[in-house]
């Protein structure tokens, strides 16, 4: 009994014990664990930091911690420890956040770090764990790469619908303007100059051209590979500026328009080249639906509810049976002789790609109402 109640040499003395279990704990644990003294000077390194970092334990023992770190902290970190002692202000410690550090050969990684304080009797030291989270960033990096691609490649695969489109609508500006310049041609060879016909033709052929550029534009930042195309957009100079781009066919054509945009918009945030896209297409068709009508107005109106914008085309052309409504949405459909029936397939995924609907109905006078919506997002006034 006395011998038991005893100590033995191989019982071991209970501070050795859990310094060896302390030991133990650093010795195995994942992330690699520093511990520093309140001038910087590196104090334990355990095997994980030294895997992470590339330097053995003695060859960092000692030295100031700054040497984990790239410039500018490296230069710095003498401050960030002498303000915190001073002031208690800390930018770092209690906190884990993520920063960069620095590999014995040079080399950076992202790293994410948790420093506290250990306050011991007669000094204060810092305890650092730190995670190499390298790993991680560059499979996040891929996914977002590999996301970016599919994107593109998604984008390309209605490029070749809109190809056909595009082609379809640069051919209208063009004709127009081989039949402006073959009037302007007739009209110096009659010998009667007669410059307010000539005026009006060249604006004509100026006005094409640069509609038929729109139109190469357009489908140049379609094809841009763009990380954001948002911006924060007014719809009602959007429609205005639509009403401008086709003036002349609209004059040409003898149409009337009516307009009623909201006072009370607030900027969305939006691509602005494909709303409009939306746009033109939406009044082009109400153009040539009205072709022949006796009566022919377009109608172009902005609304405001809690969650979207909303905004109405409609015209008094012979509107389109039922049994199409839906049909006209799908590619390639089209009841014109040159149609492509691309026009309000494209527009359709343009504005469900914003979050919004496109819809139509029939008028019971008579005429068709396209109307989409915006949802109001946060609209933002990034650009
Ligand atoms: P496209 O104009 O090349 O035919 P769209 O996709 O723009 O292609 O339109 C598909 C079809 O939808 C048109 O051919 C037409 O039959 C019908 N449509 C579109 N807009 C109107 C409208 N405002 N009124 C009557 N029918 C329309």
């Amino acid at each position: 009994m006395k011998r038991a109640a005893e100590p033995t040499e191989s019982q071991s003395d209970p501070l050795q014990e859990r310094d060896a279990r302390l030991r133990a704990v650093l010795n195995t644990a994942v992330d690699g664990i520093i511990t520093i003294e309140s001038d910087g000077s590196i104090e334990s390194f355990n095997p994980a930091a030294e895997r992470i970092f590339g330097y053995s334990a003695e060859e960092v023992m000692g030295r100031n911690v700054a040497v984990l770190m790239p410039p500018p902290h490296r230069e710095q970190h003498g401050n960030y420890i002498d303000n915190y002692l001073r002031t208690g202000d800390t930018k770092i410690i209690g906190r884990g956040r993520e920063v960069t550090g620095r590999r014995k050969g040079g080399g950076l990684f992202p790293m994410e770090l948790a420093i506290s304080e250990v306050q011991l009797t007669d000094r204060v030291m810092f305890t650092g764990i730190v995670r190499d989270i390298s790993t991680r960033r560059r499979a996040e990096l891929e996914a977002r790469r590999n996301l970016n691609e599919h994107a593109h490649a998604s984008r390309l695969a209605v490029l070749g619908e809109m190809v056909s489109g595009i082609a379809h609508e640069l051919n209208q500006p063009l004709a127009a303007i081989v039949s402006f310049a073959d009037a302007c041609q007739r009209i110096l060879g009659s010998g009667q100059h007669d410059l307010t016909l000539l005026q009006d033709a060249l604006q004509q052929i100026s006005e094409q051209g640069r509609r038929a550029g729109s139109i190469v534009n357009q489908l140049k930042d379609f094809v841009k590979k763009r990380e954001a195309t948002r911006s924060a957009i007014d719809i009602n100079d959007i429609m205005r500026n639509v009403l401008d781009i086709l003036r002349y066919e609209i004059r040409n054509n003898d149409i009337k328009t009516s307009v009623d945009f909201a006072s009370d918009l607030p900027k969305l945030r939006a691509d602005r080249v494909q709303i409009e896209q939306v746009l033109l297409n939406l009044v082009q068709n109400a153009i040539d639906a009205m072709a022949g009508r006796e009566t022919r107005v377009v109608s172009l109106y902005t609304q405001l509810d809690a969650e979207n914008v909303t905004v109405t085309v409609s015209d008094t052309g012979p509107g389109f049976g039922s049994d199409i409504s839906e049909q006209m949405f799908d590619a390639f459909f089209t009841t014109k002789t040159k149609g492509t029936g691309l026009g309000l397939s494209i527009s359709r995924s343009i504005i469900e790609a914003h979050g919004g609907a496109l819809i139509a109905r029939q008028q019971t006078e008579g005429g068709a109402v396209f109307k989409f919506t915006l949802p109001l997002g946060d609209g933002g006034d990034g650009d």
